[in-house]
């Protein structure tokens, strides 16, 4: 990959190909440039491979087939510390540690950018103490600092996951239906959250969602996943009733037909 493409692009996916170890062909043949800056968002029905391939993307899931470049650099155990210091997770049920302070998990998202000593001994610096009190008053939980995470609410937590990604200073977030869990207030939150980050920051945003709506309100870009293959890409404006029955099409379905549920969205 030549530099000046490289500095363009988040990940390269070439012929990616994942399969359980039970058989599962989860993703088939998956090939996509994901350009830096971008939102993206991933739609498609429930087991469609959403997961696997973003989790894929920091090599939380091996793939067995093709080639996932991050930043250039192949996602490949011995590059995994590379990797996970420039994408960060947020992850649906937060996994925040909830026993400890809000300060504290922020803090650990240092982790991945110290030394092996200083993370095995949860040393931070004043600087890291410093970042993770700028980020928490930017996700509008300095009040809450001190107090145990699994004492605030569902998007209270979620904020702190998000803080807790931005102490990794990454170049990108994945996030795995980060709303899932989450009331309609929150979900704007978090949403309007990720989206300053992206526009502000420049990082790249890259999510799984449920919701049709949101994608469309949010992303620059959708990718559709139905049974382990892309069966759309593009911006938002192009989903269109068509797109949405072929996103959401079901095995055995002969050809894609509107789905009814969906149609308000189109
Ligand atoms: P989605 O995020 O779109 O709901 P997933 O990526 O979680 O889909 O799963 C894709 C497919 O792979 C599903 O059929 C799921 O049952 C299967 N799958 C996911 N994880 C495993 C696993 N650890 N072992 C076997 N099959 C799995």
């Amino acid at each position: 990959m030549q530099p000046q493409e490289r500095a363009m692009l988040a990940f390269r996916l070439t012929h990616v190909c994942k399969h359980y170890d039970n058989g599962h062909q989860a993703l088939k043949d998956i090939n996509l440039d994901i350009e830096a800056g971008s939102f993206v968002v991933i739609l498609g029905p429930s087991g469609a491979g959403k997961s696997t391939l973003l989790r894929s993307l920091n090599g939380l899931e091996s793939i067995q087939g093709g080639e996932i470049l991050f930043d250039g650099v192949q996602v490949v155990p011995r590059n995994l510390r590379h990797v996970r210091s420039g994408v960060a997770m947020v992850f649906q049920q937060f996994n925040l540690v909830g026993r400890l302070s809000v300060m504290t998990n922020v803090l650990t998202g240092r982790l991945a950018r110290r030394s092996w000593l200083g993370s095995l001994l949860h040393l931070f610096r004043r600087d890291d103490v410093e970042l993770a009190t700028r980020l928490l008053a930017r996700v509008g939980l300095t009040e809450r600092a001190w107090q145990r995470a699994d004492k605030l609410s569902g998007g209270q937590q979620q904020r702190v996951g998000i803080a807790r990604a931005l102490a990794q200073q990454p170049k990108v977030i994945l996030a795995d239906e980060p709303v899932a869990s989450l009331d309609p207030l929150a979900t704007e939150e978090v949403m309007a959250m990720l989206a300053a980050i992206n526009r502000e920051d420049g990082i790249t945003v890259i999510l799984n969602l449920h919701q049709v709506d949101l994608a469309k309100r949010f992303a620059d870009r959708v990718i559709g996943v139905n049974a382990g293959s892309i069966v759309f890409d593009g911006p938002p404006a192009q989903l269109d009733r068509n797109a949405l029955a072929h996103i959401y099409q079901r095995e055995g379905d002969a050809h894609a037909q509107p789905v009814p549920a969906l149609l308000a969205y189109a």
